[in-house]
């Protein structure tokens, strides 16, 4: 299996590069429950009359048997963001659909240089038999599709799972299970530190206390107006996206003023 897991990328920055190069296939896999999806990131033209704007990119997921062709939009990265289009808004995709919820913490993951634990990021591969893309890891580790493996009498690699198998789990739970995992791993590391360095003691005590430092106070300002905003949005959508008519964008540029003009009142 460790052979197998070589068409696997394993460093956060590369995963990054990989994911915003510009025409981008992928599959990421939960090592815990084996749950994967299939993405397609393209990179928007720039647009020649405004070459400061926002790189954008599209995202599209696998969403059907065809492997070539069945490929929905789910929504597009902007910057640092990943926004649902209204497009895919239109067909029920949100930001708590399983595919956009995965692929959302995957990219913050990966902006913060931390390649998550028990997540697997696949390139996709070509069949050795008929050339055609390979998304399932199964079958890019083996380098041929079911159908062609069959043929030639070849026996797939099998990839484990390390948590329990054998039951039909509900998907989005399987994400949410997958990053609560991750979560508790990544509070245990803190408390280590916490607890065995005193630098990290003093710069942890510095910012709850909001230091008198301008440019720190801004910063805490922003991490507190992300908080406010994650705040309305969930309490009342109806206000923010003020009854649809504005985009995710638009969103939170509206909300992001509001509450940046309310804490420097
Ligand atoms: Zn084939």
């Amino acid at each position: 299996m460790s052979e197998a897991k070589e068409a696997t990328i394993k460093t956060a920055p590369e995963a990054l590069r990989f994911m915003l190069a510009g025409n981008a296939d992928f599959t990421l896999r939960s090592e815990i429950s084996g749950a994967r999806y299939t993405y397609k990131i393209e990179k928007k033209e720039v647009d020649p009359k405004n070459p400061s704007d926002l790189e954008v990119w599209f995202v599209k997921v696998l969403s059907g048997p065809e492997n070539t062709s069945d490929f929905l939009s789910i929504g597009y990265i902007k910057g640092s963001k990943f926004l649902t289009s209204k497009k895919a808004r239109e067909r029920g995709i949100t930001e708590k659909t399983p595919s956009f919820h995965a692929l959302n913490w995957a990219f913050q993951s990966f902006l913060k240089e931390k390649m998550p634990s028990h997540l697997e990021f696949w390139h996709v591969g070509r069949c050795g038999r008929c050339g055609r893309p390979l998304n399932v890891p199964e079958s890019v580790a083996t380098g041929l599709g079911p159908d062609c493996a069959a043929q030639l009498g070849v026996e797939q690699v099998k990839l484990g799972v390390t948590g329990p198998t054998g039951s039909v789990r509900d998907e989005n739970q399987v994400w949410l299970d997958h990053k609560a995992k991750f979560a508790q791993e990544e509070a245990e590391q803190e408390r280590r530190a916490f607890e065995s360095d005193p630098d990290f003691r003093r710069s942890y005590r510095e910012v709850s206390t909001q230091a008198s430092n301008p440019r720190r106070r801004s910063m805490v300002n922003s991490h507190l107006i992300d908080q406010k905003i994650e705040e309305y949005k969930s309490t009342n959508p109806e206000a923010y996206y003020q009854d649809g008519m504005l985009d995710e964008d638009a969103a939170y540029r509206v909300a992001a003023n509001k509450f940046r003009v309310e804490l420097s009142a």
